[in-house]
Order: structure tokens, then sequence, then C-alpha cells
């Protein structure tokens, strides 16, 4: 018997990076930061390889430790990387890492001596979004660097890199533009003598809707686990998540009843009011009180009042429900439930975000699939 579960569809991710696959003939990387987006790190990286992802991408040392210690030897990509960690394990673990400063170009040479092997370096340039990524102006002084330390066979120069501002809205200028500034980055790489096995710049919008931006690698994340990132277009994928929960206690209130903290919810008429275990400490998101779209009992229903830190109330009218019936937050949509875009809007978010947040809750995450 469960009280709340997110249930993770093994199938849905493998079948979503299949349908990725058959549109790029550039490997595959797919990103499984952050706990795969929520959906369990080393499950997700399993079934994104069983359907032909080439790579892994993760943000930090840890995340790709923990694919290693799973056992997983596929290669893997590890790009945010602050000071001071100890980068000789990541290349002594055959780890990939992400370089955009003189500094970082100098720790991983420091960690390729530790570790008696040249680490395997992906350079990155920023084009335009402003956050990782050496500036065009400081691009050429990283080349020249990274070209002397790998002619000493401290590092090798696998990749050259780059990540987007606004491919999820098609057409942005942005785009375009980063693109443009990508090109100018790869001819200085030429220039600097390097030539390095993979271009990559797309993630999951560029993957969908720019095949010129698909050079060596693809970098596709939240399509894998078949959210889109462009609004209103679903390119066929999957939603691989669902939450929900065993309405724990019902009632039947009178009208004019204040609901939750704060009482910012009164009901119209008398009702029976449904409790559901989950809250704001399981990724229910306090901006979703008097908006989360849940289903229960065949009907669509909105969260009355606060979502607490435990749970939220359903306002379901003369609607017979009963503790034990099961209230269905988001899934892929078919059954009529909602879907994370639905809690996205409903809480001023995006679908990212509300995956995420359930993932690293105290719920239990159970596969389908394995
Ligand atoms: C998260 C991330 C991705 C994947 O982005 P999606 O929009 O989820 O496809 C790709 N590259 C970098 C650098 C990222 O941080």
């Amino acid at each position: 018997m469960w009280q709340a579960e997110v249930r993770v569809d093994l199938d849905a991710i493998r079948e979503n990076v299949s349908r990725l696959r058959a549109l790029t003939t550039a490997e595959l990387m797919a990103v499984v930061k952050a706990d795969g987006y929520g959906h369990g790190i080393v499950p997700a990286a399993r079934a994104a390889l069983d359907a032909g992802a080439d790579w892994l991408g993760v943000c930090t040392l840890d995340e790709a430790l923990a694919l290693r210690a799973a056992g997983i030897d596929a290669p893997v990509l590890a790009w945010l990387l602050a000071p001071g960690l100890p980068l000789h394990t990541g290349v002594a673990a055959d780890v990939d890492l992400g370089v955009a400063s003189l500094p970082q170009l100098d720790e991983t040479v420091e960690a390729s001596r530790h570790a008696g092997r040249a680490a395997r370096l992906h350079l990155k340039i920023d084009t335009g979004l402003s956050r990782g990524g050496a500036t065009v102006a400081d691009w050429p002084a990283l080349l020249d660097a990274a070209a002397k330390a790998q002619a000493d066979g401290l590092v090798e120069v696998v990749g050259v890199w780059s990540h987007f501002v606004y491919a999820d809205l098609p057409g942005h200028p942005t785009i375009d533009r980063q693109l443009a500034v990508f090109h100018e980055g790869l001819a200085m790489v030429e220039r600097a003598g390097l030539r390095p096995r993979y271009r990559h710049l797309a993630n999951s919008a560029a993957t969908l809707t720019r095949p010129d931006t698909h050079f060596d690698l693809v970098r596709p994340g939240l399509a894998v686990y078949g959210l889109s990132p462009v609004a209103g277009e679903t390119y066929g994928l999957r939603p691989a998540m669902t939450a929900r929960a065993r309405v724990m206690l019902t009632k039947r209130i009178p009208a004019g009843t204040g609901v939750s903290y704060g009482h910012t919810y009164t009901t119209q008429g008398e009702a029976n009011l449904a409790v559901v275990p989950l809250g704001y400490a399981d990724g229910v998101p306090r901006h979703a009180s008097n908006t989360g779209p849940v289903q229960l009992g065949g009907a669509r229903r909105t969260i009355a009042g606060r979502v607490c830190m435990d749970q939220f109330m359903l306002d379901c009218g003369d609607d017979p429900v009963a503790a034990g019936d099961v209230a269905t937050l988001f899934g892929d949509g078919s059954d009529g439930a909602p879907t994370a875009d639905d809690w996205a809007e409903a809480a001023g978010t995006i679908n990212y975000e509300i995956v995420t947040r359930f993932g690293s809750s105290r719920v239990p995450r159970v596969y389908d699939g394995e």
C-alpha cells in the first residue's frame, strides 16, 4: 500500500530518446543532471543508453562519479566545477570536464598530473547566455593555453561547446546570433591548431527545431523525460513522470468554511473535502495554492487554499470521494489527468522545475519498465 508516489516510466524515456535519435545524425548526450531532472540519475541514464544515447551529461563531479559508481562506462561530461574540487578523481574515472577559464584549465592540468593521465576537456565559449563559458574576448587565450597543455601531453581537447539563451522560442533572433558567434569561435579553435572531435551546442529545443545546430553532438535533457521545451508543441514526446497520492481523509464541511492556512479559500456550498498527503516538502509548489490542478474521482479539481508543507485540500462538492482514492497531480496526460506543463502554468514556472522538485522529495520513486 502506498500513500504517495512518483512513478517513472522508463519505457517513455527509451521512446523519447529513440525519437530524438531519429532526428539527428550527430551523437546524442542525454543530460541526466539534477538526479535525471528528478527521474533518478542512474535509471534514467541506463534507459537513455538502452535507447541509443552515446553520452551522458551532468553538472557536478559527484553526479559523474555516481554514474561511474553504478557501473556505467559511457562517455560522461561534467561541466559545473567550482575551484578546489578533486578533479583528479574525475580524470581517473574517465569523466570529461568542461573548462571555461584559465584557472579551470590549470586545475585540470594539475588533475592530470595527479591522476597520471591527460584530462579530457570540452572548452566552453559563451556565445550570449552570459553564464558558463569564456567570453569571445578571453577565448583565444584559453585556446592557446589549452593547445600548449595538449602539446605537452597534459590534456586532450575533446570538445568545444556552448549553450543557447532562447532556443525554446524558435525563430528568436538570439539563436542565429549565437550560432554565428559559435562559428567564429570554431574558426579561432582551428587557428589555435586544435581539432576537437566534438563541437556541440544544441539543447532539447535546438535538437527538436534546429538541425543546423547539431554539429557532432546534441545535448537534450528535458525532451528525454518527455517534456517539451516549446510551448504548445509535444513533438510526440511522452512524459515519463507521474505524481500521485491517496486521499488521507475526507469530511463533509458546511458552506462558508475557510480552508487551510490563512483561509484563502472558502467553500461556496456544503462540500466533501479531501485531504491529500503531499505538500511543498514533497515538491508541490506553494505557488500552486488555489491554482494547482488535480485529477480525483474522474474529475479535474483545483487545490483549495494554501498548499501546506505536507498536505493540501480539494473541494469535491457533492462528488463521492473516499479516503484511499487516488489523486493524480500530473502524468502523461493520456488519461485526462493534468500534466507537468499544466502545473508549470498553475504555479508560474516551467515544466523543468515541476519534475525536478517532485523527484527530489521524500516521496518514493517507483519505476515501470525496468
Ligand atoms: C541542462 C543543460 C542542457 C539540457 O537542456 P534542456 O533544455 O533540458 O534540453 C544542455 N546543456 C547544458 C549546458 C545544460 O546546462
